[in-house]
């Protein structure tokens, strides 16, 4: 089974999201499984303290290079060929042909989370790949982690319902939005679904639907 953990020191903000619609339905599928490592229990001393000031002096506190090497290596022994991906600003911005790689390579992955003002830059030397949701600063990694564990998760076959959902999703080919939805009624508030999707031409919908779909920037 695909392995998916995650180094973080909140564990507790993940139930939610992994166990609710497709997550929970990838775990009952035994298509994965997911394991929250708590950087915590990898803390020094007594007080099990993950941070520390940066040298060089400036604001906020750093995850400490020893608590991570140890969470890391500890993940590594439950899943030996696992990739680690870390979370940061400063990494490939994460795109839908990325999610669909991965999910396709039935490689299994550790996640960490930066959180306060990051991490000691040589947790990099165990790390596979950094990766940024975009270009703004969010307080943990524990978000992006989630958001790319969805994304990922749900293109491992059999996890959504038809084969064909994720085919025809947005940015399935790199580049274009999907087009516009509709279900019942035909007429609600006076705003009508297209005569073209209730008519029944599959040419006629085919060719409205590439029509509407448009390319992403
Ligand atoms: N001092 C860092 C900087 O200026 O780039 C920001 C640290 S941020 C407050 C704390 C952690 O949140 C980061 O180490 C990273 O793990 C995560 N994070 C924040 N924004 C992110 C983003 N856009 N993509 C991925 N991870 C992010």
């Amino acid at each position: 089974m695909r392995k998916i953990q995650v180094i973080t020191l909140f564990p507790e903000m993940f139930d939610g999201v992994l166990n609710s619609s497709m997550m929970w339905k990838a775990q009952q599928q035994e298509a994965i499984e997911f394991k929250m490592v708590n950087l915590r229990d990898y803390g020094l001393g007594q007080r099990q303290r993950v941070d520390d000031t940066p040298y060089g002096g400036g604001d906020g506190m750093l995850l400490m290079a020893e608590p991570l090497f140890a969470a890391v290596e500890s993940a590594r022994e439950y899943d030996r060929n696992a990739k680690v991906v870390i979370m940061t600003p400063r990494g490939q911005r994460w795109k839908q042909a990325i999610a669909q790689d991965w999910a396709d390579s039935g490689d299994g992955y550790i996640f960490i989370c930066g959180r306060y003002e990051g991490y000691d830059e040589r947790i990099l030397t165990l790390v596979d790949e950094e990766v940024s949701v975009g270009d703004y600063v969010l307080t943990g990694g524990e978000l992006p982690a989630m958001t790319i564990i969805d994304s990922i998760v749900r293109l491992i076959p059999g996890v959504l319902g038809g084969e064909d959902s994720a085919a025809i999703e947005s940015f399935s080919d790199g580049e274009t939005l999907e087009f516009p939805q509709y279900t019942r009624p035909e007429d609600f508030r006076g705003m009508k679904v297209p005569d073209v999707l209730l008519s029944g031409n599959h040419a006629a919908i085919a060719k409205w639907r590439a029509d509407n779909s448009v390319k992403a920037d």
